[in-house]
Formats: structure tokens, sequence, C-alpha cells
């Protein structure tokens, strides 16, 4: 089997459709989805849509709990407020209940998934301190923990046996093609696909990861995409012109 692991999405259908045209020569065979599809971008309608058509494995983020008000907005800073008003009402009936039915966690074959961190999934944490890389590691029933909310992208290769952790991967070089052991009795992998619609790493191209489950290889990709549009679309609708700059730069 292979999987396209993809994260915060957030809404930016440029990216979005970038991706999952680069992902066509790729013999995907599931699309794990790992929340904030929306919130910040102009697109919120358009990417559940795709999102539906792929029948995407799918679970809430801390902008999808704010849309539905299962998320104090005073927990967000002024233009992630804004842009979760805004989101709230481009979004159908049926969209919101679609929201309302998505878990904080689920298990797809040998993953987990969850958007902060495992062992506190309501919290939306940021994953990114060592102690709770390990708690949630050791909440972990399958082998590898697919987290996303940073926007950031990580591999960590967690030895149970040991109790510690043999490799932190944040180089592109090294990200691009990672060996994985699939003996889950010994191992845990903690896998961040980077964010395909508001990448945080200093590089605006969109990021998300390709996993074959029977070679056991892992690889983060970057793709190029529109970002100009994208960021026009985020001006032109009245969110706050920052969303847009920080595509421009991926910060
Ligand atoms: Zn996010």
């Amino acid at each position: 089997m292979r999987y396209a692991i993809l994260s915060d999405i957030h809404a930016n259908l440029e990216a979005l459709t970038a991706v999952l045209e680069a992902l066509k020569a790729e013999r995907i065979d599931r699309y794990l989805c790992l929340g904030d599809s929306v919130g910040y971008g102009a697109d919120p309608a358009a990417c559940l849509g795709r999102l539906q058509e792929l029948g995407a494995v799918m679970i809430a983020g801390n902008h999808e709990w704010a849309c539905l008000g299962k998320l104090d907005v005073g927990w967000f800073n002024d233009a992630a407020r804004a842009a979760i008003t805004w989101t709230r009402d481009q979004l159908g009936f049926v969209e919101l209940n679609a929201l309302r039915r998505l878990p904080l966690t689920a298990t797809e074959g040998p993953f987990t998934l969850a958007h902060g961190t495992l062992h506190q999934p309501s919290r939306f944490e940021y994953l990114v301190e060592l102690g709770q890389v390990i708690d949630t590691l050791r909440a972990c029933r399958t082998l590898m923990c697919l987290v996303g909310h940073t926007h950031v992208p990580v591999v960590v290769e967690y030895d149970r046996t040991k109790q510690k952790v043999a490799r932190m991967l944040t180089e592109p070089r090294k990200l691009s093609d990672v060996q994985v052991h699939e003996d889950a009795q010994r191992w845990r992998y903690l896998v961040n696909p980077g964010s395909v619609g508001q990448p945080r790493d200093g590089r605006p191209e969109a990021s998300y990861a390709i996993i074959d489950a029977d070679g056991w290889r892992l690889a983060i990709r970057r793709t190029a995409y529109d970002v100009a549009t994208a960021a026009r679309k985020i001006r032109d609708a009245g969110l706050p012109a920052l969303l847009a700059d920080r595509l421009l730069v991926g910060r």
C-alpha cells in the first residue's frame, strides 16, 4: 500500500491542487489527512470537497474545532480568529456537519493519526519538546504516529527496547528518503509531513509525505505551487493580509 500524508492544508486550494497533481504519478492507494484542512486560506469548501472525492481518512484539527465552536477562539491570535469567523460563514450546513463527524484521532493500518499530540489530543499542543514526543509515541499502539500542527516536517525514530530516540531527522535531504524498520515490537515513528497550505520552515513549497508500506520507505516531498494566486485570493476575501504575506516566505 502506498499512502499520501497531507496535513494543515488550511483552505489553500492552489497548494492542494498542485500536490494532488504531483501525486498522480505516485500510485497512491490511500490519502490520510491530519487536520486543519480549513482556516487561513480562501477556499475551505473547495478543499473539503477535494478531500471527500479522494475518500481521505480525516481527523479534526484546532481550526475545525474552532469553526464548530468546540474550542474557545480566545485561544487564537487576532489573524487566526478573523479567519475562523470568516471560514465558519463560508461553510454550509452539510460541510459543518461533515466537520462535526471528524474524530480527534484515528487508526488506519500501521498508522495512528493525531493533529497535535496523541496523549492529549484535545489540547492541540505543539509537539516540539522531546518529552511530548516520547509521551505521544508511548501512547501510540501502531508503528507510526502521524501528526501535524507545527507546519514543520520531522521524522523521529524511537527504540522501544532501549527507550530512547535513535534518529531525529529535520534536514530536507535526509527527509527525502527514510528507510523505516517495520518491527512494531521494537520501533515507533513520529512523522510530521509539514504543511500543504502554509509551510513555516522558511520554504514556501507545499510539504507532504509519501509512505510505501510494502518496502517501508518514507519521503517528505515539496511541491511548488501558484503562491501568488493563493495570496491574492486571501487579500480579495478580506482576510488579514499577513495570512497572504506569510505564504510567500513560508513562515
Ligand atoms: Zn495548522
